[in-house]
C-alpha cells in the first residue's frame, strides 16, 4: 500500500497540471509542484483554506467572485464535480493569470471526505480567443467596430420594444478610387485612419460609427437630436427624438437627423493633412430612419444604401425615399421584360445613315436597338441599355445586334458597287472579358460579311476600364479589317490623351456639340477646333445630331465629312430605308 502511495505522489509531483488536495474544511493538505509553481504561492501554507476570501478569485472579465462560486467551494458543498471554470488569479507577485479549474469531490467509504482541485495555465489562448474575437469584431486599420458587429447591434436595436428610434448612415468618400491612385495606398489608410477619428468623435456616445469597406462607414445613431445651436459641436441633448413619437410628422427634408449629418458633412468635407501633405475630399451621405424608413436591418440598409446612391455626384446627405425603391423596382421589372425579349425576339435594330456631305450620299448606318415591349410599350435605348449593362445582359445584346447588323449589310451589298457600311455601338462592359474580338470574329464568319464594312462605336466611358486590355482588343479588331469610331466626343472628359492612345478612324462629335451651334459664338470656336484637331490627327469626322440646315452648314464649313442627323434622316426600319433597290 505505501509504495502505491508513493507511485501516486510521484505521479502527481511530474504532471503539468497544479493539483491541490482539501480537507472537508476547506484546507489545502496537499499540493504539487505545479500547483505551486502555477500560482506562484511556495509554501503548502501560505494556500488560503478554499472558503477563504484572500484566494481573491475574479471571472476572467475581472469581475470579483463570490467565495461561493469558487469551485472548490462548490464540489465540497453540492458534492459534485466542477469542470472547466474560468478564473482569474492574481499571484503574490501582482501578475494574473487565467487559470482553467476542475473540482472533482473526494469519497471516502461512500461519505465526502474533501476535494482534489485541479488547474492550469490557460491566459496564453485566453487572451489569444480575446484577440482573435476582437479582430472578428473590428477592423485592424481604424479599430473601428466592423460590419459584423455593427449589423449585429442593429438587429438588437431593431429587436427592442419599443423600438428605440435610430439613424442608418452610410458614409462614403467620394471617387476614392481617384484619390488612391493620387495619395497611394499608404495615404490612403492615413486618411481613413483619420476620418474614423473624426466620425469617432462626431458620433461620441450618441450611436457607434463602424467602418464597413475601404471608403464606406456605418454610423448607427440613437438619438438624432437638433443640432447645438452655438459652437461647432455636434452632440445634442436627448430631447427632440425622431421616431415613433412623431409619427404624424412628414416633413422629411428637415429632420434633426438630415440636419445633423449636413453639420458632418460640413465638418469632413474639406482638406486633410496627411503629414504634410493636404488632399482635398469630400463625402456623400444615405440615411434611413427606423422605424419609418424601414424595420429590418436589411431593409435600414438597403435603403441608406439607395440613399446614398441618390446623392449622385454632390457631396451631400440624402434620406431615403420611397420614390427611389420604385425607381429599383421598375429597373428590376425592365431587366426582366429584357430578358424575355432577347429570349423571344422583340428586339429590333434600325438603322439612322450617316451621310457624306455635301453630296449627300449614304456612306453607312448606325444600328440602334428598338424595343417595343407588349406590356411596357416602346422603351428608350437610353433606358434600357444602362439596365443591361449593369445586368450583365449587354453581351447576350450586343451579339444579337452585331449578328443582325452584319446580316443586313450583306444584303445591302449584294448588288452594290460601293458597299454600305455598318456602325454597330458597343457598351464598356462588352470589352471586361477580353473576348469581344472572337465575339467580332465568330459573326463576320456566321454572316459572311466583309470585316471591311463594320465599324465599331465606342465611347470615352473604355478610358475608365482597363485601358491597356480595351486598346489591345482595338487593335486586334482592328487587325480584323474593321473599323474603330470614338462615339459621343465632347460630352465626357474629351480627353485629348485618349485620342493619341486609341486606334481611331472616326471621331464622333456630340449632338451637344452641334445644336444650336450657330447661335453661340463661343461654341463655335469650340467645335471648329474640336474639329480641326481631329481632322489634324487624321480621323473621319462625323457630327451627330444636326437638325437644322444652319447647324449643317456650320459643321460643314468646319469640315466634317460625315453629318448624321434628323435633317438628313432618322432612325428607320430596313423596310422603311428600302436601300435594296436595283437603283442603288
Ligand atoms: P448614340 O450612339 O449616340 O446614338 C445616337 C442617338 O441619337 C440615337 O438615339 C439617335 O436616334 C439619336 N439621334 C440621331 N440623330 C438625332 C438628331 O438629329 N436629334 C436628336 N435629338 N437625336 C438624334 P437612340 O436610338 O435613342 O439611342 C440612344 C443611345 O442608346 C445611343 O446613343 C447608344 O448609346 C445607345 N444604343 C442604341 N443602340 C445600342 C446598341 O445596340 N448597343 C449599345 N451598346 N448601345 C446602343
Ligand atoms: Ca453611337
Ligand atoms: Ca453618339
Amino acid at each position: 500500500l505505501r509504495s502505491s502511495e508513493a507511485q501516486a505522489a510521484t505521479m502527481l509531483e511530474v504532471l503539468e497540471e497544479g493539483v491541490m488536495l482539501v480537507d472537508l474544511s476547506g484546507r489545502p493538505v496537499q499540493a504539487n509542484a505545479a500547483a505551486h509553481r502555477i500560482t506562484g504561492l511556495t509554501d503548502l501554507r501560505e494556500f488560503p483554506n478554499v472558503f477563504d476570501p484572500a484566494w481573491k478569485l475574479m471571472d476572467p472579465a475581472g469581475f470579483p467572485l463570490p467565495t461561493g462560486a469558487y469551485p472548490a467551494v462548490q464540489a465540497l458543498r453540492t458534492g459534485v464535480t466542477v469542470r472547466d471554470t474560468q478564473v482569474l488569479f492574481t499571484r503574490p507577485d501582482g501578475e494574473w493569470i487565467i487559470a482553467s479549474l476542475n473540482a472533482i469531490p473526494l469519497l471516502e467509504g461512500g461519505q465526502q471526505a474533501g476535494a482534489v482541485v485541479s488547474f492550469t495555465d490557460v491566459t496564453a489562448s485566453y487572451l489569444l480567443q480575446r484577440q482573435l474575437e476582437a479582430q472578428a469584431l473590428h477592423d485592424p486599420l481604424t479599430g473601428l467596430p466592423n460590419r459584423r458587429q455593427v449589423t449585429t447591434l442593429l438587429k438588437q436595436l431593431c429587436g427592442e420594444r419599443p423600438p428605440p428610434p435610430t439613424a442608418v448612415m452610410i458614409l462614403t468618400l467620394h471617387n476614392f478610387p481617384n484619390l488612391l491612385d493620387r495619395i497611394g495606398r499608404q495615404g490612403a489608410d492615413r486618411l481613413i485612419q483619420l476620418v474614423a477619428q473624426r466620425l469617432e468623435d462626431a458620433v461620441s456616445d450618441r450611436g457607434v460609427a463602424a467602418h464597413l469597406t475601404e471608403h464606406e462607414f456605418l454610423l448607427l445613431l440613437t438619438r438624432p437630436g437638433p443640432p447645438e445651436p452655438a459652437g461647432p459641436e455636434l452632440l445634442s441633448g436627448p430631447e427632440s427624438l425622431v421616431g415613433p413619437e412623431s409619427p404624424g410628422e412628414t416633413d422629411r427634408s428637415d429632420d434633426p437627423a438630415g440636419q445633423w449629418a449636413a453639420q458632418l458633412l460640413d465638418r469632413l468635407n474639406g482638406t486633410f493633412d496627411l503629414d504634410g501633405q493636404a488632399v482635398h475630399v469630400t463625402f456623400r451621405l444615405g440615411y434611413a430612419l427606423h422605424p419609418e424608413d424601414g424595420r429590418t436591418p436589411a431593409e435600414l440598409l438597403r435603403h441608406a444604401d439607395l440613399a446614398l446612391k441618390h446623392t449622385g455626384h454632390s457631396p451631400a446627405a440624402r434620406r431615403f425615399e420611397p420614390v427611389m425603391a420604385a425607381d429599383v423596382e421598375r429597373r428590376l421589372r425592365l431587366e426582366e421584360c429584357l430578358q424575355r425579349a432577347v429570349a423571344t425576339g422583340t428586339l429590333s435594330v434600325h438603322y439612322q445613315p450617316v451621310m457624306a456631305v455635301p453630296q449627300r450620299e449614304i456612306r453607312s448606318l448606325e444600328a440602334l436597338l428598338r424595343w417595343q415591349d407588349p406590356v411596357l410599350g416602346t422603351v428608350s435605348p437610353a433606358e434600357f441599355i444602362p439596365v443591361a449593362e449593369s445586368s450583365g445582359l449587354i453581351n447576350d445584346l450586343g451579339t444579337f445586334v452585331l449578328r443582325e447588323a452584319l446580316c443586313q449589310a450583306v444584303r445591302w451589298n449584294a448588288r452594290r458597287r460601293a458597299p454600305l457600311s455598318v456602325n454597330v455601338n458597343v457598351s464598356v462592359t462588352q470589352f471586361s472579358s477580353g473576348t469581344f474580338p472572337d465575339v467580332v470574329r465568330d459573326a463576320l464568319h456566321r454572316t459572311g460579311a466583309d470585316p471591311r464594312w463594320l465599324t465599331l462605336e465606342v465611347t470615352e466611358a473604355v478610358a475608365a476600364q482597363d485601358l491597356p486590355s480595351v486598346t489591345r482588343q482595338l487593335h486586334a479588331l482592328k487587325a480584323l479589317g474593321a473599323r474603330i469610331a470614338l462615339d459621343d466626343f465632347g460630352t465626357g472628359y474629351s480627353s485629348l490623351a485618349l485620342l493619341s492612345q486609341l486606334p481611331i478612324d472616326f471621331l464622333k462629335l456630340d449632338r451637344l456639340l452641334v445644336q444650336g451651334v450657330h447661335l453661340d459664338p463661343r461654341r463655335q470656336v469650340l467645335l471648329r477646333s474640336v474639329v480641326h484637331l481631329g481632322l489634324e490627327l487624321g480621323f473621319v469626322v462625323v457630327a451627330e445630331g444636326v437638325e437644322l440646315p444652319e447647324e449643317l452648314s456650320f459643321v460643314q464649313a468646319c469640315g466634317c465629312a460625315h453629318v448624321q442627323g434628323f435633317l438628313l434622316a432618322r432612325p428607320q426600319s430596313p423596310q422603311q430605308l428600302n436601300l435594296n433597290a436595283p437603283h442603288h
